[in-house]
């Protein structure tokens, strides 16, 4: 039976960008699983680039994997984010000062190995349901997840997301959303100002008035995270055609962070009447808005039942995420969501990447208690 660190530097052997099908991983954690009896249900999709990806569901023995209500869901991503050609040794882990290193040794195989290896140790499971998922394509955006989701073949009451926490407990996490605005004008020489009307003034105010709103959103706090409060961000712009020609056309990408319990529809309404107060004083004011990304932020209670039991277990007190995760998807479906794993993010999606090995055995034996019972 290997160990979690053999597990691990098999896993990290494995390439698995999102880019690519995350077959070879499931198919290594497949056969780990089987090899324990337990049961196996795969669910195949195509991506966009036409890529075959695998979700996977396991259920342990004497529970059938196809019942989509269970107590207990532990759940982890297959893929890593692509990594820099330079970084020689992301594929080829090793071990230096009690840290194992290489591509994903914390986002997330570390967790993943974690589970391989506390499957192998339980002797009794939980009788009330428990599965085991992995999914695809979660750094491109949850896609996998969603997919999962939407074919409703998970119905769990609580969920354990791997994620690098440092083996805290986090039962908390803001949302992430993201809007494409382009703001529409007439074009004309730009002798002749005053025959066309410019985009890019037009944007101007606009991105004004919502950097004023942007202090507003500061006003609703959340304790649990720092900052506190629903973050926003105009990261890109673009617009107009030439220097000598008054643009007909100008575009910006609308980021934001929302707190969890603020609706995810609260940004777009509020950029909405921004837009009818400008319309107001110049009544030619057309835009678009185009949702590219709505997740909203997720919370589970301070006293919920598998936080409590985590918290015990780890003897740390719950936090908040900065990041996001398929946490939020999952509080769509599940009473109680916490993520929690060994290493931290602050070395993930870097050559930095690397995961305690000492944390790496305190997640084993958390995975087992709470495979037990909770
Ligand atoms: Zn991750």
């Amino acid at each position: 039976m290997n160990t979690v660190a053999e597990h691990l530097s098999n896993l990290i052997r494995i390439p698995s960008v999102s880019s690519i099908s995350n077959r070879p991983i499931v198919d290594y954690a497949g056969q780990v699983l089987r090899q324990a009896q337990w049961q196996i249900r795969e669910m195949i999709y195509r991506d966009a680039a036409g890529i075959e990806k695998v979700n996977l569901i396991a259920a342990p023995p004497g529970q059938d994997p196809y019942n989509a209500a269970v107590e207990l869901a532990l759940m982890c991503h297959t893929d890593t984010v692509p990594y820099s050609t330079d970084w020689r040794r992301a594929l080829e882990p090793f071990v230096a000062d009690g840290l194992l290193h290489g591509c994903g040794a914390c986002d997330v195989k570390g967790f993943l190995a974690c589970l391989l290896t506390s499957i192998g140790k339980a002797s009794s499971s939980r009788t009330d349901g428990l599965r085991l998922i992995l999914t695809a394509d979660e750094e491109i955006g949850c896609v996998g997840a969603a997919h999962l989701l939407a074919s409703k073949s998970i119905q769990p009451k609580r969920v354990v997301i791997g994620e690098p926490t440092s083996l805290r407990p986090a039962r908390a996490g803001k949302g992430y959303c993201l809007a494409e605005i382009a703001v529409f004008g007439e074009e004309a020489h730009s002798a002749h100002p005053q025959k066309g009307k410019s985009a890019i003034y037009r944007a101007a105010r606009f991105i004004t008035a919502i950097e004023e709103y942007s202090s507003l959103l500061a006003e609703e706090l959340h304790p649990l995270f720092s900052p506190g409060f629903t973050t926003l961000n105009i990261g890109t712009i673009q617009g107009g055609t030439a220097k000598n020609i008054v643009p007909g056309q100008c575009g910006f990408q609308l980021e934001w962070r929302p707190i969890p319990g603020q609706a995810v529809g609260a940004v777009p309404t509020a950029v909405s009447e921004i837009a009818d107060a400008l319309r107001g004083e110049d009544p030619g004011f057309r835009y678009d808005l185009h949702i590219l990304r709505e997740q909203t932020g997720f919370e589970s209670a301070s006293n919920s039942r598998l936080v409590r039991s985590v918290e015990t277990l780890t003897g740390r007190t719950a936090t908040s995420i900065p990041f996001g995760s398929e946490a939020s998807l999952m509080a769509t479906v599940a009473e109680e969501v916490i993520v929690f794993g060994p290493g931290d993010m602050q070395t993930a999606h870097s050559n930095r990447e690397c995961v305690p090995l000492a944390e790496l055995d305190e997640a084993v034996n958390c995975l087992q208690s709470l495979m037990k019972k909770d």
